[in-house]
């Protein structure tokens, strides 16, 4: 009886044993950062390096404190990409690449020395001294810069508006100087989209009206629909789409919505990537939302000139100039390029990016040349330097008697030169006064680097 009961305790001792070696293997990153164990992640140890496209060290932790950049604009440009060390930014790659950045072992936790760790040092496709610049054309102002090559899909140029130094923290409290600077705007934001939404009607027309850049759309300036007013910049007369997009007339695009209706406009919108949280890296983006569910006619005419409630988020937008740029087809973009354990082992080169089809090729190919006339015919192509570019701005009315957010998006027409670019500017007036230039220089700056050191 006593060796049943002796059996019995050391069948409970393997249990036990086993069930703790299972749960040490399985959740032991869980453990090691746990509320209890925040020791562990907060400055004891060593944290892998986070380096730009070129190798210029972004952070990196120096007898036991993270330090970043020797450069202020840049500390600035890219505290939402690379964090600020205290977890105030969750979408920032010291967050989401924590367990990569710090390693882990399983016989000594953290113990080991950082030369023989697990952690990891991360190289962006980011180029730092592009995203200083394009975070200084901001002056004052908030808001969001992106561009990408849409060919291969890494991710030149990303800033957030306001910013602050990491090296040393303002009082962000109570100043409207800083309000919601901890998000990263290109991330976590939606913005009221104004005309550049007029690329997403003009796709859907494509898509479902047969002919519809052939046919010709009627503007008197002001329209009435159901007792409500829709009102053009100008009288356009007699005018086609491409005519239409060119001159960003209210009256042909809110035409397009109305002549489609609820139920089509929805369905293409949500086809075009509204309504859902789109994938971005190890993330999820704010939701571009297209609702007309409960509108008048007046609402479903103003939602196809990017008013009523429409909303977009930029990097969805960054994603469909690259998939006009590219035949209707998206590379995903991200911010990751490679990872490298340490100098014992060699890089790791992360997968290649995804590709999403969002857009039919006939129509999106329309489109692209459509964009090309807008850019040449109404801003010029003086504005790029001579850089062959597609492009549509917008200037988006938000109430409150607040000046309008002004945007322009685009890309580069000559695959040579694969870039597609997003800029908004938070009150910043019309699109191509505010949000224009700094996305010329940004666009400028790219192809000099491109030209002398082979960047892309
Ligand atoms: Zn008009």
């Amino acid at each position: 009886m006593r060796s049943i009961v002796l059996y019995f305790i050391i069948f409970l001792f393997f249990i036990g044993t086993g069930f703790f070696v299972y749960e040490f293997l399985m959740k032991n990153k869980d453990w090691a950062f746990s509320s209890v164990n925040r020791h562990l992640s907060q400055g004891i140890i060593s944290q892998g390096k986070i380096l730009d496209r070129s190798g210029l060290i972004l952070a990196e932790t120096e007898n036991r404190k993270r330090k970043y950049s020797d450069n202020e604009k840049i500390r600035k440009a890219l505290l939402h990409v690379v964090g600020d060390g205290c977890a105030f930014i969750p979408t920032s790659i010291q967050s989401l690449y924590k367990s990569e950045l710090f390693g882990y072992n399983y016989v000594t936790g953290f113990g080991m020395p950082s030369l023989l760790g697990f952690s990891q040092d991360l190289t962006l496709t980011l180029d730092s001294k592009i995203c200083s610049k394009a975070s200084e054309s901001f002056k004052d102002k908030k808001g969001t810069a992106l561009a990408y090559n849409y060919l291969n899909g890494e991710i030149i140029c990303m800033v957030s508006l306001p910013t602050y130094d990491v090296m040393n923290r303002p009082i962000l409290k109570n100043d409207d100087k800083y309000e919601g600077v901890y998000l990263n705007r290109a991330i976590s934001s939606s913005y009221t989209p104004g005309s550049v939404f007029k690329i997403f009607t003009a796709l859907a027309a494509l898509d479902l009206i047969k002919d519809a850049d052939k046919r010709s759309f009627s503007c008197n300036k002001i329209k009435l629909v159901d007792g409500e007013k829709i009102v053009c910049m100008k009288n356009h007369g007699k005018i086609n789409l491409k005519e239409a997009l060119c001159k960003s007339c209210d009256i042909a695009f809110s035409d397009i919505a109305l002549e489609l209706g609820k139920e089509k406009m929805t369905e293409k919108m949500n086809q075009f990537g509204f309504n859902s949280k789109l994938p971005f890296d190890k993330l999820e983006l704010s939701a571009s939302s297209y609702n007309v569910s409960n509108s008048s006619s007046g609402g479903l005419g103003w939602s196809g000139i990017g008013q009523y409630t429409d909303k977009l988020n930029p990097i969805h937008m960054l994603k469909i100039m690259g998939a006009i740029a590219n035949g209707g087809i998206c590379v995903e973009p991200y911010i990751v390029k490679s990872m490298k354990m340490n100098s014992y082992f060699s890089e790791t080169k992360l997968k290649s990016p995804g590709l999403t089809k969002f857009l039919n090729t006939e129509s999106a190919d329309k489109v692209k040349e459509m964009m090309r006339y807008t850019m040449k015919n109404s801003y010029g192509d003086s504005k790029f330097s001579g850089i062959p570019m597609c492009a549509k701005t917008g200037t988006a009315e938000v109430g409150n008697n607040k000046f309008p957010h002004g945007w322009m998006v685009g890309f580069s027409y000559d695959k040579s030169f694969p870039i597609a670019f997003v800029v908004i500017v938070e009150n910043g007036d019309f699109g191509i006064k505010s949000a224009g230039p700094i996305a010329a220089e940004m666009v400028k700056n790219i192809y000099n680097r491109f030209k002398n050191d082979k960047i892309i």
